[in-house]
């Protein structure tokens, strides 16, 4: 009996030394040394607690029973299928949104125009806010606060490539058409996509809500966006953990004009193919957009929309970024699998919110917001604050719990997030412990800067 407990308590204490051991290491391995340290330091504590009776007391059996029923009842409970999921993603909004009322959009209207004028007779509640922003230094400016020669000026290379695509954004009247069979167009057009870095893509039907009902930017800046093509496909791409991880500072805004140019990219070459087929096909990129790209992803089974209003999906969070194509090619949408488990992760935690510099999102529950239940970012503040920063900030994206490096141990805990209802309530605090609740602005390394950090 002695030596079956024996046995069991090293065979518990050795699973669970490397298991933490490994866990330390892979933390250092994706740059979060607090994390790290946390994983090291349990590993020794739990040797020098398993080690010691031994040398303090000559029986120690029950000592060994209680420590393995312990550890293994304290995992065990955390494993149990609890997913307590009794709610599923309603967000369906009632009425289709104008573009032209985006924050984005109004910036572009210039002072002393007939459109400028237009515009804020029939909106005046949005002048003074948008004028105060005009005030700011403004997005990619050299005067903005984390101005740096190296990431700016990268980042507007980027965006200009990005708007060159819109050039390719022509709805070719069909060649020849050729009658595609649905199933192997979107198997070729999955594989592709992924062969070539997409993260994920997924496809849905085209419903009036996914489009805007007018542009807001562009020269068909005014004019109604027709619902005539019958099918969308989402693209995601990921934006680089590290380079996320000096938010709101430039690598951020480098990254994330890095991965619009790449989604573009992809859904660019898609329509382009699709149009090559012989059908109508549209690729929708950043600046040249007529559908709202989260709501599609969504609907495509891509993720849910979380509290910071980006969707949220399951294995990289908000760290992505969106690019659709719409077509009226013939195409497979396969049944959308429920994600609630994210949203439900929301409800408890609340770290987007807490790290907003200019609280920008809602701390409190969903609120009914123009007939749907949802969390409503105050987009104007975030604009502003993108104004005086420089940067489109990020913040709220590379604390989100669910942004980390989608490596073994993320997977375990992202696991146990969308499985037990108490391990979900576990997994903010512990993620406060091990990464922080406020986590500090990262120094600059660098090679990415010409300026001394501050
Ligand atoms: S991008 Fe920054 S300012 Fe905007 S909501 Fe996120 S944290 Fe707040
Ligand atoms: S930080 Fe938390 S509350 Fe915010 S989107 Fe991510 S999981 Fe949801």
């Amino acid at each position: 009996m002695n030596s079956i407990i024996n046995y069991l308590f090293w065979g518990f204490v050795a699973a669970a030394s490397v298991f933490l051991l490994m866990a330390g290491i892979t933390s250092f391995r994706e740059g979060s040394q607090r994390a790290g340290s946390i994983f090291l330091v349990s590993c020794i504590a739990l040797l020098c607690i398993s080690v010691l009776p031994d040398r303090l007391i000559s029986e120690n059996e029950i000592f060994r029973i209680i420590f393995l029923s312990v550890g293994l009842f304290l995992p065990g409970i955390f494993l149990l299928p609890l997913s307590g999921i009794h709610k599923k993603d309603t967000q369906i909004p009632q009425k289709r949104y104008n573009e032209s009322d985006a924050v984005l959009s109004r910036r572009l209207l210039e002072p002393g125009t007939e459109a400028y004028a237009a515009y804020y007779r029939d909106h005046s509640g949005y002048k003074e806010s948008d004028n105060r922003a005009r005030g700011n230094p403004g997005l990619l400016s050299e005067n903005s606060r984390y101005f740096d020669p190296i990431t700016f000026n990268a980042a507007r290379a980027n965006f200009s490539i990005t708007e060159h695509l819109h050039r390719l954004d022509v709805l070719k009247p069909a060649r020849k058409s050729i009658q595609a069979d649905s199933k192997k167009q979107t198997s070729f057009i999955k594989d592709w996509m992924k062969r070539t870095g997409a993260r994920s893509i997924g496809i849905t039907e085209l419903k009036d809500y996914h489009l805007y009902s007018h542009k807001g930017r562009g020269p068909k800046s005014g004019l109604p966006i027709a619902n005539d093509l019958p099918h969308a496909i989402a693209i995601t791409v990921e934006m680089d953990h590290k380079m996320m991880s000096y938010a709101p500072a430039g690598p951020t805004v480098m990254e994330s004009s890095e991965q619009y140019l790449f989604s573009g990219i992809l859904a660019s070459k898609l329509a382009l193919y699709i149009q090559n087929l012989g059908y109508r096909a549209k690729a929708h990129t950043d600046g040249n957009y007529e559908v709202i790209c989260p709501l599609v992803a969504r609907d495509a089974g891509l993720g849910e929309i979380g509290r910071m209003g980006l969707l949220l999906t399951p294995s990289l969070g908000p760290r992505v970024r969106i690019a659709v194509v719409t077509t009226d090619m013939p195409l497979d949408y396969e049944e959308k699998k429920s994600v609630a488990a994210v949203v439900e992760f929301c409800t408890l935690c609340r770290k987007c919110a807490i790290n907003c510099p200019v609280k920008a999102i809602p701390e409190g529950p969903m609120k009914m917001t123009g007939g749907v239940s949802r969390w409503k970012i105050n987009s104007d503040k975030c604009y502003h604050y993108w104004t005086v920063s420089g940067t489109d900030c990020g913040r709220c994206v590379i604390h989100c719990p669910y942004s980390h490096p989608d490596n073994w141990l993320h997977r375990l805990i992202r696991f146990g997030i969308k499985n037990n209802l108490l391990f979900r309530r576990m997994a903010v605090k512990l993620d406060d412990v091990f990464y922080r609740k406020i986590p500090p602005i990262k120094k600059l390394p660098e090679e990415l800067t010409y300026r001394k950090n501050r």
